[in-house]
C-alpha cells in the first residue's frame, strides 16, 4: 500500500504512474478502521482495479467540540489493516492540506429537506461539513466509484444530491451494514463505549428488528412511541426513532405493505451517540 499525504502526490501516481483507462474506487473514512470499512474496501476491489481509501477526521461535521475531540484515533492499526486488506493506496492528508483556507461562508449545499430532518436537524451543520470534505476529497482522488456504507442512510442520500450538485461523473455504491454477532452495527464510536453500556449497545437494533417484525400488524406512532420508552428505560437517551419512505425518507404513518421503508434510530448511551438503520418492505 502507498501512503500519500499530498495531493499533488496521487495526481503524479494517477496521471504518470498508474495504467491508462484505470478504474479507481474510493472509500473515505474518519478511521479508527474496523469490518464495516473493511466491507467497503472488499467491494471497492470488485469494482475497481485500483482501491484508494482515506483518514481524515473532518472538523467541520462535528457539530459538537467534544465529539470531535474525543472522536478515536489509532493511524497505526488503521494502516495495517488497510495493508492487510490489500488497499492500494491510503490518502492520509494533514488538515491544511484539505483545508488550506477557512471554509468560505459562501460555499454552500442546497441539500434541501434532507438537512432538516433526523440527523440534520440533530445535528445542525453537519452534512454542510459531510458535503464540503467530500466534494474536497472528490476533486482530489476524481475516482469511477464512490462506496460508502448503508450504515449512514441519510448521508448516503446527502451523497446522492452531492454528486448531482457538483455535476461529478463518478457512481456512488452503497454497502450493506455489516454488524457484531450481537446485532450491533459496526461504528468507530463503539470504542467509546464501557463494557456495561457495550452490553446494552444491541438493543438499537433489536428495537429496529422488532419494530420490522410488528409493522405489518401494529400503528406505526404506537411502534415508534414503544420502541423510544423501551430504549429510555434500559438507559439510552433517544434522539429518534423513524420510520420513514427508503427513496425519499418522509415519515411513514400509514403503510400500505409494500412501499420500501427504512427504520431508523439515533439514540446516546451516555455521550456516546449511536444510529442504525434497517430496510424492510418490498
Ligand atoms: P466513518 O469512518 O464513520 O466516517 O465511515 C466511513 C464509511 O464507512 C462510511 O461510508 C460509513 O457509512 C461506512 N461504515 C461505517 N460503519 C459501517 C458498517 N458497520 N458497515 C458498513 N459500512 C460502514
Amino acid at each position: 500500500m502507498i501512503i500519500l499525504q499530498k495531493q499533488a502526490d496521487w495526481k503524479h501516481f494517477r496521471e504518470k504512474i498508474l495504467p491508462p483507462g484505470s478504474t479507481t474506487a474510493f472509500a473515505p473514512t474518519m478511521g479508527a478502521l474496523h469490518a464495516g470499512h473493511i466491507s467497503l474496501l472488499n467491494k471497492s476491489r470488485e469494482l475497481a482495479n485500483i482501491t484508494v481509501s482515506s483518514i481524515f477526521i473532518n472538523p467541520t461535521q462535528f457539530n459538537n467540540e467534544a465529539d470531535f475531540i474525543k472522536y478515536p484515533v489509532s493511524k497505526g492499526e488503521d494502516i495495517l489493516m488497510l495493508e492487510k486488506n490489500n488497499c492500494d493506496f491510503l490518502f492520509l492528508p494533514a488538515q491544511k492540506e484539505i483545508y488550506p483556507q477557512p471554509v468560505r461562508k459562501d460555499e454552500y449545499y442546497e441539500l434541501g429537506y434532507l438537512e432538516t430532518i433526523l440527523e440534520g436537524k440533530y445535528r445542525p451543520g453537519h452534512f454542510q461539513g459531510v458535503c464540503q470534505v467530500v466534494s474536497r476529497l472528490l476533486n482530489i482522488i476524481a475516482p469511477t466509484f464512490l462506496v460508502v456504507g448503508q450504515k449512514d442512510f441519510q448521508q448516503c442520500m446527502v451523497l446522492k444530491k452531492l454528486l448531482l450538485l457538483i455535476n461529478a461523473n463518478i457512481k456512488l455504491v452503497i454497502c450493506p451494514t455489516l454488524r457484531e454477532k450481537d446485532g450491533l452495527a459496526f461504528s468507530s464510536r463503539n470504542l467509546r463505549l464501557t463494557t456495561a453500556q457495550r452490553k446494552l449497545a444491541p438493543e438499537i437494533f433489536a428495537s429496529l428488528t422488532n419494530i420490522e417484525n410488528l409493522i405489518s400488524q401494529k400503528n406505526i406512532k404506537m411502534l415508534k412511541e414503544k420502541a423510544i420508552l423501551h430504549l429510555e428505560k434500559k438507559g439510552f437517551k433517544v434522539d429518534y426513532i423513524e420510520i420513514a419512505g427508503a427513496t425519499d425518507l418522509n415519515p411513514v404513518n400509514n403503510w400500505d405493505g409494500k412501499m420500501p421503508l427504512v427504520i431508523l434510530a439515533a439514540a446516546y448511551l451516555d455521550d456516546v451517540r449511536l444510529i442504525d438503520n434497517i430496510l424492510t418492505g418490498a
